[in-house]
């Protein structure tokens, strides 16, 4: 956050005095425009530095950070068939991702909740923090509409998603944020797709896994969205792909997903993985959400430890 008002400061004291200087013709607001955007914009991690990390973290040097986040939870669930709330399977894959990684002592997984609730430090944090994390998402929100005046940023209307309630929306930045500052270098956040007006004669409409990366334009867009590429090579030689019009991209970028990165607000790579639609065949039994869980979690491990191997 710091450094993107140094350059806001830097970037309006070359204005002022290219201005002073009489060679305003030289230094536009086109300029500073472009200046700002850049840094904004400005790679936070890339493929090549996750690779390495994971070398270094073969060797024995420090561990490859990732976290986990079952999307949802008691407070606010997701979506529902049958009975089955979204944040139970999305925390039931979580635990089953969390064990596959445990597997390779390269990686130091974090798993954000579990059957118990969430991890007692982020709990800790989202109560100390709520101001600091309203202010920051406040100045990156300022700092994207000024550039989207400018036309510096495009607008981008990706998949239709439901709105957050407030709460749940603090809390998406406050994960960001506390990711942010504990240096994570991945973060995978776990969701059971649905669609608006779904009823018992239409819901066979949609089907399939869609995996959602941060808008191209963000700064953990492209490492996010190779990491996505693996994954999605993984995931498609077992399930199939959705085949909602925009979703059936397979990999589908997003702007305003804040899990991902809304409003530049994630440093670290990240995807937001819809398994399936809440109601498919296998979800509806406990025997075959049971085996469909650790098909998810086993499919997702090998697409993360393909891209970093
Ligand atoms: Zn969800």
């Amino acid at each position: 956050m710091k450094i993107i008002w140094i350059v806001l400061i830097v970037a309006l004291c070359f204005f002022v005095l290219a201005w002073a200087s009489d060679n305003f013709q030289y230094f536009s607001f086109d300029d500073v425009r472009h200046a700002v955007a850049g840094v904004f914009f400005a790679d936070s991690i890339t493929e090549g530095e996750l690779k390495e990390a994971y070398v270094n973290a073969v060797r024995g040097g420090e561990k490859v950070k990732i976290l986990i986040v079952p999307g949802h939870d008691d407070a606010s669930w997701g979506t529902e068939y049958n009975g089955i709330r979204e944040a139970d399977l999305n925390m039931r894959v979580g635990e089953a991702l969390a064990a596959q990684f445990a597997k390779n002592p390269a990686h130091e997984t974090i798993l954000l909740r579990d059957r118990n609730g969430y991890l007692p430090a982020f709990e800790t944090y989202v109560a100390e923090h709520e101001a600091t994390v309203r202010a920051e998402v406040v100045a990156k929100k300022k700092i994207m509409k000024d550039l989207l005046a400018a036309g510096s940023v495009e607008r981008l209307q990706g998949v239709q998603h439901n709105k957050a309630a407030l709460p749940v929306v603090l809390r998406l930045y406050a994960i960001n944020q506390w990711a942010n500052e504990n240096k994570f270098q991945l973060v995978l956040h776990i969701h059971f797709n649905d669609f608006g007006g779904r009823t018992a004669r239409n819901m066979n409409q949609y089907s399939g896994f869609a995996i959602y990366v941060p808008d191209g334009q963000y700064s953990n867009a492209k490492a996010s969205y190779a990491v996505a590429e693996t994954l999605f090579a993984e995931l498609s030689s077992v399930f199939k792909k959705s085949n909602l019009p925009k979703e059936d991209a397979g990999i589908v970028p997003d702007q305003s997903l804040i899990a991902i990165g809304a409003y530049n607000t994630l440093d670290a790579a990240s995807v937001l993985i819809e398994y399936a639609y809440i109601y498919e065949a296998p979800l509806r039994t406990p025997a075959g959400r049971k085996e469909a869980i650790e098909r998810y979690a086993d499919t997702t491990f090998r697409g993360v430890e393909r891209f970093f191997k």
